[in-house]
């Protein structure tokens, strides 16, 4: 039987590694075979019931592997080729996508959630994503398990960018989780001297600090905002980012930046999340209070070139499990084990 393995999203809670038919290469489509797929928190968010996916689809947006099929009037895309993707199948029509913002695609659709993802032995590309241009060749020097993590080094790159930090410039992380560690390889990449990360989890943060982190909270023991203006010369950071879904949150984040800065809610929340806030620290500081998510395709074109100098990136992954075990990977990331979870087929 053509068949392969697969990881099968059937409802909140409810997920089963399964053997399903292996998909082939129609007109303009191609074929990928997965080397490594990432867990995101969003993974989990849709486990958990946070956030919607399509029952019975293949999770899995943060993945890389090689071409191994191509449908007729396939350009540019070798058979072979090592890829990863920008899992946004966007509309190209919306004023968003004109703007060049597919990530805000009013009518976007996205791998591993309405259309089947990487956490499978294989993954079929749609002629629409094809033709995006958003099946993304690999440098030769950058490997698979790496590459598997463009897609949220892309959206830490567009939360930075949006922020507007600068060389010599400080951060503020909560959540020194897999995404608070890759705002911090970021930052320092970019030549931000100040990194400030917080977390209620010791061992996440003993792991921020030898990654070179200049300063570290926990909130259980310590007074956030005096941790943030002891570090910063008592002015606040340049950018503060929400990387957790706890609302409450947001507070710390307004008080620990400075005058003028920048607050980004990167995480995502739990549906109708809220929480109380003085209006008066955004209202005196000018502060600027927004949010990303994902990021327009250009910042993955240059992520996969990125990767190769960050020489710290791969610290980033700390287990693996077999694809026939990723309903445990899921427990593992649940769990708050390590950070990022790759799954292997
Ligand atoms: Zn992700
Ligand atoms: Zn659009």
């Amino acid at each position: 039987m053509d068949t392969m393995k697969a990881l099968i999203f059937h409802s909140p809670g409810r997920i089963a590694v399964e053997e399903v038919p292996r998909p082939h290469a129609g007109p303009g489509e191609i074929v990928i075979k997965t080397v490594a797929a990432s867990i995101c928190a969003s993974d989990l968010r849709v486990y958990r019931g946070e956030k919607y996916a399509k029952p019975g689809v293949i999770p899995g947006h943060e993945f890389a592997g090689t071409v191994v099929e191509k449908g007729a009037g396939v350009e540019d895309i070798a058979l072979g080729d090592r890829v990863t993707l920008c899992p946004v199948w966007a509309c190209d029509r919306c004023e968003f996508c004109i703007k060049g913002k597919r990530n805000r695609c009013v009518h976007r659709l996205t791998l591993g959630y309405d259309e089947n993802g990487g956490m499978a032995e294989y993954v079929l590309v749609s002629a629409g994503l094809v033709d995006q241009g958003h099946v993304i060749k690999l440098p030769d020097d950058v490997p698979f398990e790496l590459a598997s993590l463009t897609e949220p080094f892309s959206c830490t790159l567009h939360s930075m960018e949006v922020c507007q930090v600068r060389p010599g410039g400080s951060i503020f992380v909560i959540g020194a989780g897999p995404m608070g560690i890759m705002h911090l390889l970021l930052a320092q990449a970019m030549g931000l001297t100040i990194t400030i990360l917080s977390d209620f989890v010791d061992a996440r943060l003993e792991h921020a600090k030898a990654l070179g982190a200049t300063a570290v909270v926990n909130p259980k023991r310590q007074d956030v905002t005096e941790v943030v203006m002891q570090a910063t010369g008592g002015k606040g950071a340049d950018a503060a980012i929400l990387s957790v879904g706890n609302p409450d949150a947001i507070t710390q984040c307004l008080k620990a930046t400075r005058k003028q800065g920048f607050v980004n809610l990167f995480g995502g929340f739990p549906p109708n999340s809220a929480t109380n806030l003085d209006p008066n620290l955004i209202h005196y500081n000018e502060l600027f209070v927004t949010g990303t998510q994902n990021a327009p395709t250009d910042y993955y074109l240059r992520m996969v070139h990125i990767l190769r100098t960050l020489p710290k990136a791969e610290r980033v992954i700390t287990h693996r499990f077999p694809l026939s075990q990723a309903d445990k990977a899921y427990e593992s990331r649940l769990a708050l084990e390590g950070l990022k979870i790759l799954v292997i087929p």
